[in-house]
């Protein structure tokens, strides 16, 4: 029997575990023996996922570079990427603003909904934690953002996912190093990580066979864990308009992919669907790099001088879907809470939710955190902070999933614009995960 292609089997999980997570919500003690069985499998795939991410970009990366033989097209590279990346994020932020400046979805929630969403919400441990968590990150200078990037000591920044920039900035420095000292001198080590980076990629195809059960897990957990479903009815209206801007990207991005890139949409689609779907079920676009990083080499054809850079720099700091719901999201709150805004307090919200999305963290409910900064430098009262967040946390989880599948999105577009441009995309040269199994087995 012919297997079932992974993104079906990932989808059949999700599917299951979405109904098992309502038959759960029905029954007493449900939700708890979903947290305490369920789980878990969803925890140990996604710390799994998380555990290969760092190895995946230093053998990556020291392997793209180091294959380039030349650092001017590594520059090259770099420069395409970011103005790549600015753009894409800007073209969302304007369509969220425009969406929700013609629908409105703030001017209709009425003032009996503002108040049980506030009671419910503004002082839940949530909303308060993306408050203190906006302030820490507010009260640095603007230049900060480089200074983090650089780590002073190596080791402390391979110790932590979330230095993700500071492990991308050794590596690169390493392997321009190894450029400069020549072939020759250099051979044992590319040896060493070319090597590497096979077996780190393999680990991936191995993570992913419980993939399917994991899915499952971690979608019967949202389901138990998701709020009143009357509340969640009354944010359908800014919900959809979320929705519908997301939808839009992806539209976009198979625009380009027809026009500029010159692939079929659909078949981009079908290659790229397991990350997506990974993006959809864990809300981080981090867990889900070594995935896209797979899929957009092995399965679209990227070369890997340009993936291995454009990928990991891309799930830090290109989160097109993030930014399009802060845009959403700041214009939604102003709207409900009659907090009025003139069009450069909107020039202001582009201009900050494309900082914030650079800023956010690439893990579940970052994209909250950076929405207070957004809030705020359109001079929203800071008193009214856990009000308006308030407003949107019912629906943030289901969003933040949407949001992730478009930042994943875009990166894996924008890794085929650069290879593009630069001829470096090439044909898929699928490695099938049980290459030597049986050998081994
Ligand atoms: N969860 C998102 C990501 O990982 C970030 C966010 O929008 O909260 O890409």
């Amino acid at each position: 029997m012919r297997k079932l292609e992974l993104h079906w089997q990932i989808l059949i999980g999700m599917v299951l575990g979405i109904v098992f997570g309502f038959i759960m919500t029905g029954v007493s003690g449900g939700d708890e023996f979903v947290g305490d069985w369920i789980n878990p499998i969803g925890t140990i795939f996604v710390k799994m996922l998380k555990l290969i991410a760092i190895p995946l970009i230093l053998a990556s990366l020291i392997k793209g570079i180091s294959d380039l033989k030349d650092i001017s097209k590594f520059r090259n590279i770099g420069l395409r990427t970011m103005v790549t990346y600015i753009a894409t994020t800007v073209v969302a932020i304007t369509i969220g603003l425009m969406l929700v400046n013609v629908l409105q979805p703030g001017e209709g929630i009425s003032e009996e909904t503002i108040t049980t969403l506030t009671e419910t919400y503004a002082q839940d441990s949530g909303v308060q934690s993306k408050i203190q968590e906006a302030g820490r990150q507010k009260s640095s200078g603007p230049l900060q953002f480089l200074v983090d990037m650089v780590p002073d000591n190596a080791f402390n920044a391979f110790s932590n996912n979330g230095l993700m920039l500071q492990v991308i900035f050794f590596t690169i420095l390493f392997a321009i190093a190894m450029l400069l000292i020549g072939e020759e001198r250099a051979k044992p080590l590319k040896r060493f990580f070319d090597s590497l980076n096979y077996v780190v990629l393999k680990m991936v195809d191995l993570i992913m066979l419980i993939a399917p059960y994991a899915v499952f897990a971690l979608l019967a957990n949202v389901v138990v864990n998701s709020g009143d479903p009357d509340l969640l009815l009354a944010l359908l209206k800014y919900a959809g308009v979320v929705v519908l801007g997301l939808s839009l990207m992806v539209v976009f991005y198979l625009i380009i992919v027809g026009t500029y890139v010159k692939k079929n949409p659909f078949w981009f689609l079908k290659q790229i669907s397991p990350a997506q779907l990974l993006a959809f079920s864990t809300s981080s676009s981090a867990a889900t790099l070594p995935v896209t990083m797979e899929r957009v080499e092995e399965h679209i054809g990227v070369d890997k001088e340009v993936s291995s850079f454009v990928l990991p720099v891309g799930a830090t700091i290109n989160m097109d879907g993030t930014s399009l719901y802060q845009g959403v999201a700041a214009v939604f709150i102003s709207q409900a809470l009659g907090f009025d805004l003139s069009f450069s307090d909107q020039l202001t919200i582009v201009l900050t939710a494309l900082l914030a999305s650079i800023g956010s963290a690439a893990v579940p409910g970052a994209g909250m955190v950076m929405l207070v900064i957004v809030l705020e430098s359109i001079g929203f009262p800071a008193d009214k902070l856990a009000i308006g967040l308030a407003l949107i946390f019912a629906v943030d989880r289901p969003l933040d999933m949407c949001r992730t599948v478009i930042n994943v999105t875009g990166d894996a577009t924008v890794s085929m614009m650069v290879a593009k441009s630069v001829g470096k995309l090439g044909k898929p040269r699928v490695e099938d995960w049980d290459d030597h199994y049986d050998e081994v087995k």
